[in-house]
């Protein structure tokens, strides 16, 4: 199909949740190129949003694939599997000891947080449940994590919410005192927010949020599912907090693109999940956990961190030179291969963006006005400054 019929088709037969979009329709890619229906090549610095951190037509992915494929596409959870098992292993060892549980998304594995939590409890004998999270953060789009992200536009049609789940100031630690009292189960909360604009968490602030969990005896849920799997140059981003959270989740760039997402504890609370307390019939599944095995080979393996760490310096340095030369720049922050670059508000964001596009390159805008950049791991130096290069003539024309 051409781009036309599929965009006829689109509107026609698929629900319209994500308006106008694009009108673009990927064909194919290598590395951190791709190609559309007319055969136009872009350099992608978004990945799916933070999800193809190897990048397009990784052969070796794509063998894992196809062999698990021609094998054992899925089993039930009824019996062992091997996959699941050797994925479980390796997010053990690289976590420092963490117990896994594996779905199907962000969103799902959020939910499976939130359940964790409270059944710690619960088997406790504690009637602690509500669960804080932050204003302008994003914890997916079922029921029960629309509560818990702190945007009233992604609750406000869809109320009663569950209950439970109370949003607070982000980076406040007189906010998150006021909302935590003996009912409090959890609280959860993203390192860096990806959707709300890549606003990190300030390192007091986290730290403060341990201790006051400590203290309280209520469990710390970090959201990693953006900046998770080495996207913020780390395996999981809090480590660069010195903390360790109960929980953590995982989805996005986990399967390389192959969906999966993860519920990560600490053994003694992950236990508080007893047979038939929670279950999936598609997650863990031989098909992503090969995927994901393969990922996570490849980007432990050597030299893949120094990659990011390298790419990460470049980017960061010559969008620092932008934000010398352009005043419209406001800020440029974020970690590892996940940057914003925050426009001022006069700039139209959702324009720049399109800009950018009719010159090969693929961005986006998150919250706050914020160009996101979050490219597959394997981008090349040349194309770092072919973006940065884009966006300085966008910005020379919007400024002349
Ligand atoms: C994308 C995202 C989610 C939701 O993931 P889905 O796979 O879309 O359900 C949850 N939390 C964060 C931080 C995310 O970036």
């Amino acid at each position: 199909m051409d781009i036309s019929q599929i965009m006829q088709t689109d509107a026609q037969c698929y629900m319209n949740t994500f308006g106008k979009r694009t009108p673009i329709a990927f064909t194919h890619g290598t590395g951190a190129c791709l190609f559309d229906t007319r055969g136009k090549k872009y350099t992608d610095f978004l990945a799916g949003i933070a999800v193809n951190c190897l990048g397009y037509g990784d052969k070796r992915l794509a063998d894992a694939i196809s062999r698990q494929a021609s094998e054992l596409l899925h089993c039930s959870n009824i019996f062992y599997i091997e996959q699941q098992a050797l994925l479980a292993q390796k997010l053990f060892d690289l976590s420092g000891g963490y117990k896994a549980f594996f779905c199907n998304s962000g969103a799902e594995a959020n939910e499976g947080a939130f359940k964790l939590a409270r059944k710690y409890f619960y088997k406790r004998g504690e009637n602690r449940y509500e669960i804080i999270s932050a204003k302008n953060s994003f914890h997916g789009r079922t029921l029960a994590t629309v509560a818990a992200t702190g945007q009233e536009k992604y609750q406000k049609p869809y109320s009663p919410l569950p209950e439970g789940f109370i949003n607070v100031e982000f980076n406040s630690r007189e906010a998150i005192m006021g909302a935590v009292t003996d009912r409090t189960a959890a609280i959860i909360v993203e390192t860096i927010q990806g959707e709300g604009g890549v606003l990190p968490c300030s390192a007091e602030y986290l730290q403060f949020l341990r201790e006051l969990c400590d203290q309280e005896g209520i469990l710390l849920i970090i959201d990693e599912v953006q900046t998770g799997i080495f996207r913020t140059g780390c395996a999981f981003s809090f480590e660069k907090y010195c903390i360790k959270p109960d929980i953590f989740t995982l989805a996005k760039g986990l399967g390389g693109g192959v969906p999966i997402g993860a519920v990560m504890a600490l053994p003694d609370i992950a236990d508080a999940f007893e047979p038939g307390d929670h279950g999936t019939t598609f997650g863990g599944n031989p098909l992503a956990c090969a995927a994901a095995n393969y990922v996570l080979s490849t980007l432990t393996s050597d030299g893949f961190i120094k990659r990011i760490e390298h790419a990460s310096a470049l980017l960061l340095s010559l969008l620092g030179g932008l934000k010398e030369k352009y005043a419209v720049i406001k800020d440029v922050r974020g970690a590892g291969l996940l940057i914003g670059v925050e426009l001022d508000p006069a700039i139209n964001g959702k324009a720049f963006v399109s800009s950018a596009l009719d010159k090969g390159f693929i961005i986006n805008c998150a919250g706050h006005n914020t160009i996101r950049l979050a490219p597959p791991f394997v981008i090349a130096d040349e194309d770092i400054y072919g973006l940065t290069g884009c966006m300085d003539e966008i910005l020379s024309g919007l400024t002349a």
